[in-house]
């Protein structure tokens, strides 16, 4: 399939090449150039900046019955685009096309969720201190926002970056991630078609740095919102602090799985390694350590290790293909750095632990066991299609372990103990927690961390939350 237009999106324009600098797309499962991509420059990004500035109150004024209706509309668009958007994701973030098909129809609920939240920004009156003084809290839009969203979920990500700040009623300028921009694009185009007014919504590719630097140095920017590792989210973090912005950061993750010895340890397996080798691996909750009590460990260290090998990979377009490539170049030597040097500290590579040959950037599905705390795949975030496997015996050792690393953002435990269930829940340092389930995310439930994965939730009311300031009135 031909390749879509690629362009900067501001001030309801399509910017394209005309001397910008650019940058090639590269299909990950080929490794061919799809296209080149126009990055920004400084007075683009001003241009957005003062279009973003000037369009905000406009929407704001729309109110949010009428920004609703966009965003529904928006919605219906993208569903009904659907194959051809799917399709995009799936060559440019190599990402299987069944998965590519579902984060489209989610893409789409989540501006539905925002649409109808956006309605419900309710402030409240308080009780007069003395007759004839009337008190009120209202929650107002914050104003231009800027999200930065990765390229893991090409759809998703800005689907949440978008319709939050939106449906609040704030202008926004969107950078996704350059690794996927078509995707981005086709998210932002429905909401231009569906009738977001010139200048509330721009979309800008660039250097990223340079762009967060200057997006965030400017005083019409009042909050931030990023998707992506803790590193650059620190970096981010300091640069809002300059001008004191609001933010949303939601990072990295290195997400524990306790699973206990009252399982049914196949239907555990089955629900671990969907949900492990989706995406290959490359998304923020991906089960990462695994840790199993000692009486099933190896049973269930066996079953993982027969189930991943016999994982198909290859390029997502194909039907019985159930694990497509990393979704860039560099993911390559960053996932195999961190699986040979756990081996070189003494842990058992069950299956895969290397690249597969060909032209596209695939990596064997993995499962590694007995993998000591000093490995460093057992402290960073490997992002890739790797199981890292260790015993338990106790339920305070458990804890101690899934408790020990700086992130916090997704849990999961398996058990059919209700009292167990209940302590699991009180004690698991993180902003999701799964028990007896892989699945957390969806468009009305809060999804964010604690500790070094971030602050603040996107999804839920709390997403609407982020983008909405609060005034209080008092009139005598
Ligand atoms: P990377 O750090 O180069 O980029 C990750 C994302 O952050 C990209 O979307 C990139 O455009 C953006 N980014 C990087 N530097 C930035 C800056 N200074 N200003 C604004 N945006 C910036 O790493 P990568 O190799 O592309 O991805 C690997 C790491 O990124 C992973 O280890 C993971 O921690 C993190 N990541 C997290 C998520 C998530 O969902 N939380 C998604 C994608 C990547």
């Amino acid at each position: 399939m031909n390749h879509p237009d690629l362009y900067l999106l501001i001030d309801g324009k399509r910017l394209k090449g005309e001397g910008r600098r650019t940058q090639a797309i590269i299909n990950p499962a080929t490794g061919e150039e799809l296209a080149q991509l126009p990055l920004a420059t400084p007075a683009d990004l001003d241009r957005a900046l003062e279009a973003a500035q000037r369009a905000w109150p406009v929407w704001r004024a729309l109110g949010p019955h009428q920004r609703g209706r966009i965003l529904h509309k928006a919605a219906a668009l993208l569903r009904e685009r659907g194959d051809a958007i799917a399709r995009l994701a799936t060559v440019e973030e190599g990402k299987v096309l069944a998965q590519a098909r579902i984060e489209l129809e989610v893409s789409a609920e989540t501006l539905d969720w925002y649409a109808e939240e956006g309605r419900r920004a309710y402030g409240r009156v308080l009780p007069q201190r003395m007759p004839g003084v009337r008190m009120t809290v209202v929650r107002e839009p914050v104003g231009p926002v800027a999200g930065f969203a990765p390229w893991n979920f090409p759809l998703g990500n800005p689907a949440r970056k978008l319709g939050a700040a939106l449906g609040a009623g704030c202008s926004v300028i969107m950078k996704p991630a350059e690794e996927a921009p078509g995707c981005a694009l086709a998210v932002a185009q429905a909401l231009v078609d569906a009738g977001v007014p010139d200048g509330v919504l721009s979309v800008v590719f660039g250097v990223p740095a340079e762009v967060s630097q200057h997006l965030l140095a400017s005083p019409v920017i009042r909050a931030i919102s990023f998707t992506g590792s803790t590193v650059v989210g620190k970096q981010l973090a300091g640069l809002a602090a300059a001008t004191m912005k609001r933010t949303t950061m939601e990072l990295g993750g290195h997400a524990p799985v306790l699973v206990f010895d009252d399982v049914d340890v196949d239907a555990v397996l089955d629900m671990a390694v969907t949900s492990k080798f989706r995406n290959s691996g490359q998304v923020c909750v991906s089960p990462t350590r695994f840790y199993v009590h000692e009486a099933i460990y190896d049973r269930f260290a066996a079953g993982f290790a027969e189930r991943a090998k016999s994982l198909q990979v290859g390029n997502g377009f194909d039907a019985d293909v159930k694990m497509g490539p990393l979704a860039h170049a560099r993911r390559l030597p960053a996932v195999s750095g961190l699986i040979d040097e756990a081996v070189q500290r003494g842990a058992k590579a069950l299956t895969g632990a290397k690249a597969l040959p060909g032209k596209g950037f695939f990596y064997a599905p993995t499962v590694l066991s007995d993998v000591p705390d000093t490995a460093r795949i057992m402290n960073e975030e490997p992002f890739g299609p790797v199981a890292v496997l260790s015993r338990f015996s106790t339920f305070d050792e458990a804890i101690a372990k899934a408790n020990r690393l700086p992130y916090g953002l997704a849990a999961y435990a398996f058990t059919q103990n209700a009292r167990r269930v209940n302590l699991l829940g009180e004690q698991i340092e993180s902003g999701m927690l799964g028990i007896n389930s892989f699945v957390i995310a969806m468009p009305e439930a809060p999804f964010g961390g604690v500790k070094e994965s971030g602050h603040g939730s996107e999804e839920g009311i709390e997403g609407l939350e982020a983008c909405l300031v609060t005034k209080f009135i008092t009139e005598s």
